[in-house]
């Protein structure tokens, strides 16, 4: 039993040596993939299930690494943000995401806006402004049009610093966001301190609504969502049951699976076209 224990022991050191080494690589590989146009974003609509039309469009990025094909961003943006990459690869991402939304805009009777997630770690960088500003002035997008997904992490961060890098931004007009409320790390003292207008109601609560306690979470979520104001839009909704939940709780705006994945531009543009006929 004792030289088994120790094989297992070996075993799960090379595992380690390997993941150490790959995240060595993808570090190297990521200072690069900007300037490679490694970049890519996938955009997946928000859904108004009571108008029955799209309301709006999530930026996702994806990575195209030459050797070892797609890396999920929940691989690379921590990595992004470790290293400080974060900051230009959202700066990317944002003028990216302006420009390619005042295009689908331009043959929409009713515009679309795009929103664009921003790590806690862009707000240590404190050009924020800076960067939206000069991604709607290059793209001609109205401010109301882009908006700010920021997760709920944000709170245990300097609040007085984000509410004073936020304001401006609020200010030109564009929607500040709050990203997978309930995930955990929520404090409801904050939450009325930032200038959110949207709640996103976190996905784990959509995959696990068939249990009461979960619904109940929801239901609660989108009556302090009514009580403060404040938008509420579901993410991660992938059945007809949860629609209905969502519906007869009083949320109408949804974004999943069931609607559409995540899809490249011209993907969207197709389906655009499509989801705006019926
Ligand atoms: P997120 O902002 O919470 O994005 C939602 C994630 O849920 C996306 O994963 C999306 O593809 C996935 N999703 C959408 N609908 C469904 C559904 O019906 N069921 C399930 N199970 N999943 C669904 P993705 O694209 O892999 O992104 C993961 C996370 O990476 C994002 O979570 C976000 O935190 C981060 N991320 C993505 N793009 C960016 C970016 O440009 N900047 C930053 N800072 N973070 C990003
Ligand atoms: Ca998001
Ligand atoms: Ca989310
Ligand atoms: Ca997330």
């Amino acid at each position: 039993a004792k030289r088994r224990g120790k094989n297992q022991y070996c075993l799960y050191d090379e595992q380690m040596e390997r993941q150490l080494i790959r995240r060595m690589e993808l570090e190297k590989d990521l200072r690069i993939a900007l300037m490679r146009d490694q970049f890519i974003i996938h955009y997946q609509p928000k859904w108004d299930a009571s108008e029955n039309r799209a309301i709006g469009v999530e930026a996702l990025l994806r990575w195209n690494h030459p050797i070892l094909g797609r890396i999920a961003p929940d691989e690379f943006i921590p990595i992004a943000e470790e290293t400080g990459l974060i900051v230009p690869i959202t700066r990317w991402v944002l003028g990216q995401a302006c420009r390619d939304c005042f295009e689908w805009n331009e043959n929409l009777e009713e515009p679309l806006s795009v929103s664009v997630n921003m790590s806690v770690s862009v707000f240590d960088s404190k050009n924020l402004e800076d960067m939206v500003t000069s991604a709607l002035l290059h793209s001609g997008l109205e401010a109301a049009l882009l908006e700010l997904e920021i997760t709920e992490t944000i709170v245990m961060h300097n609040v007085e610093d984000v509410v004073a890098q936020l304001k401006p931004i609020r200010e030109m007009g564009v929607i500040i966001s709050m990203d997978d409320f309930g995930a955990g790390y929520s404090s409801l003292g904050s939450i009325d301190l930032i200038p959110f207008q949207t709640l996103k109601i976190d996905k784990l609560y959509m995959q696990q609504s068939d249990m009461p306690s979960k619904r109940a979470i929801i239901h609660t979520i989108i009556m302090l969502a009514k009580q403060l104001n404040l938008d509420v839009i579901a993410e991660g909704v992938e059945t007809e049951q949860q629609i209905a939940f969502l519906q007869s709780a009083g949320c109408s705006w949804m974004q999943g699976f069931y609607f559409s994945k995540p899809m490249a531009r011209a993907d969207l543009d197709l389906w655009l076209q499509q989801s705006m006929l019926v």
